[in-house]
């Protein structure tokens, strides 16, 4: 795919801050609906959403008004002159998005993992000029994010966008959805054009940690926010725990930064380039170490296979990683961060002695 042929609808939006979309996670019914959108009118939200199919993890929770709903929110646009988004999940719900004139059509991470899925989607709007908003999918998969993408965009989709709604993960963390920023930060390499939302609401999972999350994102040069508004959040009838009024978006969007994209005063620039500098000195030094490190384990590799005896020693991992981390919680490095560097330091080192270990000589 050519990156060069992605549309600028966001830039021809001509906002003044980055993209943000706000709105209930279900529009459930039309006072609500109606309700909501007047208190965003004044608020920096350009697009309101609202789900209408919802796509539950367990059965018996509230699914969604589905159809009935559309005309809803076609009256928000109507009263609000906001535009609009709904989730779409099938091609029928695509063809009605089109028949009720919704602006933008966003994917829902439960579908993008679908690939038979997105492109009966893509097929039902083929050559649209409505905007397509594409949520990662539930697992941490770069590819088959890009690869919905890319089915829209082979479907004569110009108006293209991605939204970063986190991952899911077996493990617990704080989040809801673990954001594991490397996955966005390596699409906006690969598509340094393709406008990035991020979506806090379904990474934290509560109020808490929206600002610090939306901050990153910005930070990590997002172009929008997608956040969940109700008027009144504890008693919504789909994630409650996560939705925040209105006002407090405005508190939010008020409070956050946009930086700048690069440092233009000369002083700070100098300055700057003399950190990276020493950056780079330190990077050179860590990839010595680490082939130091190497060479140590192949010769360690070398004795295991001269005495038969088994690459993993349990005992000795455990003692190596106790000890790094102690090391570095001296150091204020964080437990999980060190543990991360070592599980990989130690996979790779797996990997060279297995190479001595089953050679031939
Ligand atoms: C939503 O935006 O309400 C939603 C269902 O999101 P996701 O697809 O990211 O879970
Ligand atoms: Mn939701």
């Amino acid at each position: 795919m050519k990156t060069t042929n992605f549309s600028t609808w966001l830039e021809d939006m001509q906002l003044s801050h980055p993209l943000v979309i706000a709105g209930p996670c279900s529009a459930e019914t039309e006072e609500q609906v109606l309700k909501i959108a007047h208190q965003l009118k004044d608020t920096d939200a350009t697009v309101f959403r609202a789900g209408i199919w919802k796509p539950r993890t367990r059965p018996g929770n509230f699914e969604g008004n589905g159809a009935k709903a559309l005309p809803w929110i076609a009256k928000v646009k109507e009263e609000t002159g906001m535009l609009t988004t709904v989730e779409v999940a099938n091609a029928q719900h695509a063809k009605l998005a089109l028949e009720f004139d919704i602006d933008i059509i966003w994917i829902g991470a439960r579908t993008t993992v679908n690939p038979f899925a997105i492109q009966e989607i893509a097929d039902a709007l083929k050559g649209t000029d409505k905007i397509v908003l594409v949520k990662n999918p539930i697992n941490p998969d770069l590819d088959l994010w890009i690869g919905a993408i890319e089915r829209f965009h082979t479907a004569g989709i110009k108006n293209l966008g991605a939204i970063h709604r986190g991952f899911s993960s077996y493990k617990k963390s704080k989040y809801r959805n673990n954001p594991e920023w490397q996955i966005p930060i390596d699409l906006k390499e690969q598509y340094p054009t393709l406008p990035l939302i991020c979506d806090p609401s379904h990474i934290c999972g509560e109020r808490e940690g929206l600002f610090d999350v939306s901050q990153t994102a910005l930070d990590l040069k997002f172009d929008g926010l997608m956040i969940e508004t109700h008027f009144d959040p504890d008693n919504a009838w789909s994630d409650a725990k996560q939705q925040i009024t209105p006002a407090r978006l405005s508190q939010i969007t008020d409070q956050l930064k946009v930086r700048k994209d690069r440092v233009e005063e000369k002083d700070s620039i100098e300055r700057l380039n003399e950190l990276r500098d020493e950056i780079n000195i330190l990077d050179k030094r860590l990839v010595d170490l680490l082939t130091d490190r190497m060479e140590v384990v192949e010769k360690i590799g070398q004795v295991k296979k001269e005495k038969n005896v088994a690459i993993l020693q349990r005992t000795r991992w455990q003692d190596i990683i106790k000890k790094v981390v102690d090391m570095g919680e001296e150091n204020g490095l964080s437990k999980d961060f060190i543990e991360r560097i070592f599980k990989s330091i130690h996979q790779e080192s797996i990997e060279h002695q297995e190479r001595i270990v089953n050679s031939k000589d």
